[in-house]
């Protein structure tokens, strides 16, 4: 019986789960946790070992902010935001730390100013501001700063969290279970879910939230009718040395920022928090990948040198560019042509039974608990009441827009 059944509308009889999530990034984690806590028995399948690095979602940090280019993101931003803190409170554990959010570039840039716009930042005078003095900021070029507009998530403690609190709900995680098949069998309700080791799993929904290996897996699963057009990147995590001296400075303690410079190259950053002494800087663009491909052999893309070359202009005296990036590592961006999400039925055979969510286009993370919502909901009861309660608008991210 489901924990919440007072919660939970129609347990579908015959099936041995409500709700089968493929892929235990922070998107599935937090969907098994959505649905987990509406009473769903729920199973959560994961191809690669606990808290791999495989895919998205590992790591220290991740960016939490308000300013977006597009408006219909900050809604589903300020949802995220109640439901980190929610879970934050239910699990006693702390994953978000509040930073004020930097935008930086180019005046012209209409991108950066609707971003400004969105976020509710304003422009200041950086030499007005405590840690304004780690930036040289060139003229024509806009410093816009929300106090209370970004912060900083730890990736992999926060899916470990989401992933505790759908255990502690009643959800079953399974790892190193790759699925490779989704299928109807006739006369039975519901549907089948497949691993490569010979596994099959009765759910009445499933959710496919599988990262860069999306496309691979709903061409597979529909026998070729729908590619998705989302593109696996190669990304690159770079952690530079602050300068003796600037440790503290540059430090989330110390109140220094998150911030995003626009033009190119496009960087962002995270202050200092988790490996001391040191701050996380990316360019926010890499090469195409198959994430099933030789890793050794992915191309870098040449992001330290373009990172290098950013803080040599725009952060001189503060941090270290010689001997390179002291930590780096890589993840995987999953992108779609517009850089909007996919979340959505699946359709087709699978009408509403599939849900999709994918193409999270390198900016998902900081929605995360959000997506899961939405993703649980629309398993669950067929539409996302929470969302649009929040003002979210779904139609941006439905799979017919490609
Ligand atoms: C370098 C980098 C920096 C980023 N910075 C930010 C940021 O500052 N702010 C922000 O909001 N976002 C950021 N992002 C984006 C964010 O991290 C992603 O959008 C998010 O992690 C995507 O999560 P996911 O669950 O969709 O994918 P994943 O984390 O990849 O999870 C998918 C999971 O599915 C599993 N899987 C795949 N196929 C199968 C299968 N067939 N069977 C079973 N399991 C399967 C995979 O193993 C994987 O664990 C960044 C991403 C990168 C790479």
């Amino acid at each position: 019986m489901p924990a919440d059944a007072a919660s939970y509308p129609t347990a579908t009889a015959g099936v041995d789960f409500d709700v089968i999530v493929v892929g235990a990034g922070i998107m599935g984690s937090c969907a098994a946790h959505a649905a987990s806590s509406r009473g769903a028995r729920v199973l959560l399948l994961e191809r690669f070992a606990p808290l791999h690095s495989l895919g998205s979602s590992h790591g220290e940090s991740r960016t939490i902010r308000d300013a977006y280019p597009k408006a219909h993101y900050p809604p589903m931003v300020r949802l995220a935001r109640r439901l980190w803190r929610d879970a934050e409170a239910d699990s006693g554990r702390r994953v978000l730390t509040a930073t004020p959010h930097l935008t930086l570039g180019p005046r012209g840039d209409p991108a950066l100013l609707a971003a400004v716009r969105n976020g509710g930042a304003s422009e200041k005078d950086l030499a007005n501001q405590k840690w304004g003095a780690a930036f040289r900021v060139p003229d024509g070029w806009v410093a816009a700063v929300s106090e209370l507009g970004g912060g900083v998530l730890n990736a992999t403690k926060a899916v470990s969290m989401f992933q505790s609190l759908a255990v502690n709900k009643g959800a079953v995680i399974k790892h190193n279970a790759e699925v490779v098949g989704i299928v109807r069998k006739e006369g039975e309700p519901g549907i089948w879910v497949k691993t490569s080791d010979g596994e099959e799993f009765h759910g009445a929904k499933c959710i496919v939230t599988a990262g860069a290996w999306t496309r691979k897996l709903v061409g597979s699963v529909t026998g070729g009718a729908l590619e998705l057009p989302i593109q696996p990147l190669h990304m690159l995590v770079l952690y530079w040395k602050i300068k003796p001296g600037r440790e503290r400075e540059l430090s989330a303690e110390a109140g220094f920022p998150t911030f995003s410079s626009y033009g190119d190259p496009h960087v962002y950053s995270t202050p200092s928090l988790e490996l001391p002494g040191l701050i996380k800087i990316n360019y926010d663009h890499g090469p195409p990948c198959d994430p099933d491909g030789c890793r050794e052999e992915w191309s870098s893309g040449g992001a330290a040198e373009r990172v290098a070359g950013w803080i040599e202009e725009f952060m001189p005296g503060h941090v270290e560019t010689a001997g390179g990036p002291v930590v780096q590592y890589s993840c995987l961006y999953s992108m779609t042509p517009d850089k909007d999400f996919v979340i959505d039925f699946l359709g087709g055979e699978f009408g509403e039974d599939v849900v999709i969510g994918a193409g999270f286009s390198g900016h998902g993370f900081k929605m995360g608990p959000a997506v899961g919502m939405i993703l649980a909901e629309m398993a669950i009861d067929g539409e996302a009441k929470t969302a649009a309660e929040a003002g979210v608008e779904l139609r941006h991210f439905s799979i017919n827009r490609f």
